[in-house]
């Protein structure tokens, strides 16, 4: 989500295109805290947005109190201080109803005790709730990012959202996704094809049930996953003369997506490394079992690559960092 950060809003701020700037830092806000104190700034003079200054003073603040006692020693933090105090006398914004077309009425409440933004769906509003230090935006931001719109059609895209009858293809496993006829869950594997079927009363639309059926894709994409990774980077091993001990599927690894420990003790391949196509996933397999000669990702370390599995699966392994085309899904 960087392209919607802080800095993109600042650019379109200094060439005075106030409107988008906003919509940058409004964008930003769940991702890019650099976006409260811009925000702050728009509504207090009114620059791309209607001059509100109650909702100046509530980003002035969030951006403030979110700050530790050292930091508010700096003159950044002694510049808020200002800035609210200056906003003292402007009333506060407690729960107040904004209306988003689209998705209908959103109710921010402010909370001392939620970790991060909750939402609940209620028949005529949605209620989000925000942490006492969080601004008021943020939980607009959130409902306008997770509540999919009632009206327009929605597939199942970076979001990871899921609407009857989807389908994914990959070359490791089919995933289909549809209502079931029973009130529960049902996850079947046969083969490639992976089914999940939701149970039929199902609202689609609610934010946690998306959240819900998505744990359960999880779940059947490890299942098959544990079935199709070790066969590949058993059969990639041999082809190529290299080793190793021990294969291990994982749900997921922080931030790589397979792993050697050890020189070939252990190589571990995450979840997401399925819906890689067939000539990359050996491509991955190759550039970890290269590890077992060579840590790090040195220049040498691409020469032993090429000599163990050839200019192609090099350049299939530059590009597995470069696209972002996969995964279709944040599994
Ligand atoms: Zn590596």
């Amino acid at each position: 989500m960087s392209i919607y950060s802080s800095k993109l809003g600042y650019q379109h701020y200094q060439e005075g295109e106030y409107q988008q700037a906003v919509s940058c830092f409004t964008k930003g806000l769940l991702f890019d805290w650099g976006c409260v104190d811009w925000l702050a700034h728009c509504y207090k003079h009114g620059y791309g947005v209607e001059q509100d200054l109650s909702m100046a003073k509530d980003l002035y603040s969030s951006c403030y109190n979110s700050s530790t006692c050292i930091q508010r020693r700096n003159s950044y933090f002694q510049g808020l201080r200002k800035q609210m105090d200056a906003l003292q006398h402007i009333p506060d914004y407690q729960a107040i109803t904004r209306y988003i077309d689209g998705i209908g009425n959103v109710r921010v409440v402010k909370s001392r005790n939620v970790i991060e933004p909750r939402m609940r769906c209620n028949q005529d509003e949605i209620l989000v709730t925000v942490e006492d230090s969080q601004p008021f935006l943020l939980g607009i931001s959130y409902a306008l990012y997770y509540v999919p719109r009632s009206n327009s059609e929605w597939t199942c895209d970076g979001q990871n959202r899921y609407y009857d009858g989807y389908t994914l293809q990959t070359d490791h496993f089919r995933l289909q996704v549809q209502r079931g006829t029973t009130d529960s869950y049902v996850s079947q594997i046969d083969g490639e094809l992976c089914q999940l079927f939701f149970p039929k009363n199902a609202c689609l639309d609610y934010f946690y049930v998306q959240k819900f059926i998505h744990r359960k894709v999880k779940d059947l994409l490890f299942k098959r996953a544990k079935q199709v990774l070790p066969g590949v980077l058993r059969r990639v091993s041999e082809r190529i003369k290299v080793p190793y001990e021990e294969c291990e599927v994982v749900r997921t690894l922080y931030s790589y997506a397979a792993r050697n420990y050890d020189q070939g003790k252990r190589i571990a391949l995450s979840t997401t490394c399925l819906q890689l196509p067939k000539e990359s996933l050996e491509a991955l397999c190759i550039h970890e079992l290269t590890h077992n000669f060579i840590g790090g990702h040195r220049a040498e370390f691409y020469h032993k690559l090429i000599e163990l599995g050839g200019k192609e699966a090099y350049q299939l392994d530059k590009n597995l960092w470069k696209e972002d085309k996969w995964p279709y899904l944040q599994i």
